[in-house]
Parts: C-alpha cells; structure tokens; sequence
C-alpha cells in the first residue's frame, strides 16, 4: 500500500527531527507543508526563498538522506514556494531598488516596488502627503551587519536579521525577537537591519526606538493630549525596531498601545523587529496577547560568543581602528573575558588608552596588569581554557590531544600539569578539572596534583618548568 505524500513527510520529520536541535526544527521545518508525491518525487511548500535557500544550504545532505531513506533512491524532492501572506500575486522575493535614482524622490507611486505599493493602498492611515513625513531612523551608522562578526553563538538571528533587511514584512520573521543577555549585539543587530533595509529601500521609512523612550512618549502624549498623533505616527513607521521590550513589563497601558500599534503594522505588512533580555516564555509582567504575537515570527537568540568569535571581533575592531596588537595579547583578551562583547570592547578600550596614555607598547605584561584592574571587582580567576592554551604552547602539544584519552607519557604530563595549576587557580571541583582533561575522574586530579608536588621537590628541570609556567599564567 503506498503512503500517502503526508505519511512520507510526517517520517521525514520523525527523523529530521532526531537530528536538528529544537529550534532548528520549529524554524526551519515545522512551517513546511507538503503538497504532493507523484511516483518518487515529494513535493513541499516553503514560505519564502530564503527558506528555500537556508534549507539547501544547511540541510541538504540530511533532507537527501532522509528522502532516500523513505523513498529509495529515486527520491527527490521538489519545492514550491510560497508568499506568505497569499495576497500578491507578482513575484514575492528579491524585490529590491534598483539603487541608483531612488533617494528623495518626490513620485513614489512609480519608483515604488509592488510591496511597498501595496501597503500605501490598504493601509488608511497612509495617505500619500503623511507617507513623505521625513522620519530620521536614528540608526547608528558603526552598527552594521559588515561591522558585526558572524559565529555560532549569533548564526540563526544574524541570518534572520540579514534576510529582513533583504524584504521586510515579506519573511516569515515578522515580528523577529532577538533575545539575551546584556551586551552580546542585540542593539547592534537591530540597527544592522534598520541600515540594511535603508541601504536596500530607502524610500521605506524605517524607525528605532527603545521600548523606554517609547514609553517616555506614549505618557507625555497622554499629558499632552495628544496620544492619537502618537499612534498614528507609529503607524506610519514601514520598519519598526523596538529595542529591550522588556521594559513594558507591568505597564499595561503602554503595552495596550504598543498592542494596537503592533496589530496594525503587522496587518499592513510592515516589519517589527523586537529585542528582548530573554525568551518570551521567561518575560514577566507582559500581557498575554502582546506575548502570543512575539512568538508569531521567529525568536532567535544570541549567545555568548566562543573563543574564535572573540577573537575575530577583536581583530575586526583592531583592523577597524588600523591598530596592530600582537597575537598573544588578542588571544589572552579573548580567553580571559568571557562574559559578553560589551566587556570585551572595553577591555580593549582601556588598554589601548593605557598604552597610549602612557606611551608603552602593548605587550602581555601590559595586557595583564590592566585586565587585572579591569576585572578586579568581578572576582574573576584564570580559565582551565587558558591553562590549557598555555601549557599546550609551552610544550608545542595540541590542545586537543591534552583533552583526548591518550596515555602517551608526554601529554599525561602536561594533563597533570594543568590539573595542578586548573587546581590551584581556580575554583573548579576536581571532578570538573578531570572531566575538562581527558574525562578524568577527581582522583585522578588528585594524583596528578601530588605528582606535580613531588616533581616540584626532586626535579630541578620540572621545578623550572612549573615556575615559567606560573609566570605565563598568572594575573600578576
Ligand atoms: P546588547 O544590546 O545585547 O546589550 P550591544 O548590541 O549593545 O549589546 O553590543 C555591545 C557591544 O558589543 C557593541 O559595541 C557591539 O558593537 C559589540 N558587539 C556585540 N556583538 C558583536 C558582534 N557579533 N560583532 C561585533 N561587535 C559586536
Ligand atoms: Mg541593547
């Protein structure tokens, strides 16, 4: 008995989802339909070309596998892509200005491309002498996507983000939520689609505002008696960015406005982008239907980035400013702050301003004193990560060898030696050092610490090593 086209799709997600993590999943599969399956060819309906495009290049070889495991060989797959919201009929993608010729034009109607077209017409309180109202985006120019590194820790959201600033409103992402902690580029990213959209369509009338000074607003407005205005100028707005909405929690008659505002941007098609400090399911003191319409789009977060993304953003920022640092000291900066990127900035701030104010070159010793000052109230200590690095440099061993199982006489010295300064200089259990080496047990972190002591007390040459390696390491 055959299955049916929806039968096949349903097991390809069965197993998809076994193999996407649970946000890949909800993003990128769940919003697919499938549509039909004639002899071995399934065909599915995307919501958009991006889509299309993201699933080829990040899932190809798992959506072959999964065809061919359920339609043989012959399988394939087909894609149809759709508009969203179904209601134009021309081309939905890749609708961009020409670039040149655009500017302050003052005949919309014709230089116009279908979307924003379309808008004017359905939305009624935009009549074409309000549409020329000139709205200063108040974007911050240093914040674009070219300056912002891309990693994995803001792969999804930079994608996203990237792909609204490409068609606002006309991806599945309306509203995007960025969401996460402080100072990991959810401001930044904001702005890098306002830039965006404005370098694409500047004709669109773009808008960035906190959710503070939104509030600010909204009740001076009410002072003033002129709220309606208030309103009616959001609704002007093609992209809106609110940034830290989290701020609305507990003010109901802000979120009230914000709620109907929202509604009718998003009705006419127009793009919201949102950032949040965390997820919608976490805010509290938010109103119901103003959360259930954050989720409508996509939410994407951004993560602490990983050591090579810090690396590569303090080289952009270095590259940027035409200053040239040596390696060891972008490398330690990147180890040693591990918090956000705001930190990191300012770390690398204060010491190039210690090194210009008082005229030295910037070296290692530099780079650790002043991250010793800067850090001080944190209670920060060394990372086994950096422990890690050094003794591996020292010895000229792969990092990766020393956290692999080997027993080769070489590396399980310098594992112990790790052990014993990841022991000393840091407030990691010995459980927690072991696993991070190789997945030792604590007994074998303590082995190794008395190994090293009794090192120390007969082996001259050993004891020299330890004291060099204590130098590199430590904060002075
Ligand atoms: P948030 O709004 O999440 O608190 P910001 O957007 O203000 O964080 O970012 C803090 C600083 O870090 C800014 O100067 C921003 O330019 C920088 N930054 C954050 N992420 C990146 C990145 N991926 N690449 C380059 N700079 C970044
Ligand atoms: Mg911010």
């Amino acid at each position: 008995m055959a299955k049916t086209f929806e039968e096949v799709w349903n097991n390809c997600l069965d197993i998809i989802k076994d193999n996407v993590t649970y946000q890949s999943f909800k993003t990128w599969f769940e919003p697919i339909k499938p549509l039909k399956l004639e002899g071995t060819v399934l065909t599915i309906q995307v919501p958009s070309q991006f889509f299309y495009e993201w699933l080829e290049e990040h899932y190809i070889s798992l959506l072959r596998k999964t065809i061919r495991k359920e339609l043989g060989t012959e399988g394939r797959l087909e894609y149809s892509i759709i508009m969203d919201n179904g209601m134009q009929t021309s081309k939905p993608y890749a609708v961009r200005y020409p670039g040149v010729n655009t500017g302050a034009t003052k005949n919309p109607p014709v230089a116009m491309p279908l979307d924003l077209n379309a808008n004017t017409i359905k939305n009624p309180f935009i009549i074409p002498g309000l549409k020329k109202l000139n709205v200063d985006s108040r974007l911050n120019p240093n914040y674009s996507f070219d300056n912002f590194v891309e990693g994995d820790c803001n792969r999804l959201a930079r994608s996203a983000g990237y792909a609204v600033g490409q068609n606002p409103g006309n991806t599945s992402f309306n509203p995007l939520l960025i969401y996460g902690g402080v100072g990991l580029g959810k401001t930044h990213l904001a702005h890098a689609i306002g830039i965006e959209v404005k370098n694409n369509f500047p004709n669109k009338t773009v808008l960035y505002v906190s959710a503070e000074q939104f509030t600010q607003q909204f009740i001076d407005s009410v002072k003033n008696n002129n709220q309606n205005d208030f309103v009616h100028f959001y609704q002007m707005i093609d992209v809106l960015i609110m940034d830290d909405v989290q701020f609305f929690a507990g003010k109901e008659k802000t979120q009230d406005v914000f709620f109907h505002i929202f509604n009718q941007l998003h009705q006419s098609r127009k793009q919201i982008v949102l950032t949040a400090d965390k997820p919608p399911v976490e805010m509290q003191g938010m109103e119901q239907r103003l959360l259930s319409r954050f989720k409508w789009g996509l939410s994407a977060d951004l993560q602490v980035p990983e050591l090579e993304t810090r690396i590569a953003i303090l080289h952009k920022k270095l590259y940027a400013d035409g200053i040239d640092m040596p390696m060891e000291v972008v490398e330690y900066l990147a180890y040693s702050i591990n918090t956000n990127v705001r930190e990191l900035e300012g770390a690398l701030i204060s010491l190039l301003a210690q090194a210009s104010l008082n005229k030295k070159t910037i070296t290692l010793e530099l780079a650790k004193s002043m991250i010793d000052k800067f850090v001080k109230n944190t209670a920060r200590e060394v990372s086994i990560d950096y422990i890690q690095k050094v003794v591996c440099d020292y010895f000229d061993l792969p990092i990766e060898l020393l956290k692999s199982k080997t027993r080769k006489r070489e590396v399980v010295q310098a594992r112990q030696i790790v052990m014993y300064f990841a022991k000393s200089m840091t407030k990691s259990s010995l459980a927690s050092i072991g696993a991070q080496c190789g997945g030792k047990d604590h007994a074998t972190v303590l082995h190794a610490c008395r190994t090293v002591n009794n090192l120390i007390d007969t082996d001259k040459q050993f004891r020299g090593y330890i004291h060099e390696l204590d130098k590199k390491i430590s904060i002075q």
